[in-house]
């Protein structure tokens, strides 16, 4: 469950400024961001960052070095995220499907590895992109 948390004034802004982006944002870009609003130090923006990831509010799409908003209400488990990412339109999706979690919860490979994080990224075309 996604708790209530109370956010700090910097971790507000920013996950609005994430919240509000139709893609993915760089850091850079919502810095550029936050500035406007009066938050100067890139230190503060990310330690916010960092937070809101610790807490699920966000995640980070790590091939694109970007961050965007959870839209699961219910992302139990913020260090295992899956992303679809349409390699035309560059469109980010974050997958729900509890299926697929609960398989990766229970893999366990050859060597009997059992894995606490993930963090994938599939790759491919968009239902838009495809019918072009
Ligand atoms: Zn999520
Ligand atoms: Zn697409």
């Amino acid at each position: 469950m996604a708790q209530t948390q109370l956010l700090s004034k910097n971790q507000q802004v920013v996950l609005e400024i994430i919240e509000k982006a139709k893609e993915p944002l760089k850091a850079y870009s919502i810095l550029f961001n936050v500035q406007k609003k009066g938050i100067k130090a890139p230190q503060q923006i990310y330690r916010a960052l960092d937070k809101l990831i610790e807490i699920g509010k966000i995640h980070k799409v790590e091939s694109k070095n970007a961050f965007v908003a959870c839209k699961n209400a219910n992302c139990e488990i913020t260090k295992a995220t899956a992303f679809s990412i349409c390699e035309n339109c560059e469109k980010v999706t974050e997958i729900n499907k509890p299926n697929l979690s609960k398989y990766l919860n229970n893999f366990e490979d050859k060597t009997g590895m059992r894995y606490q994080k993930y963090n994938l990224e599939f790759f491919g075309l968009c239902k838009k992109c495809r019918k072009k």
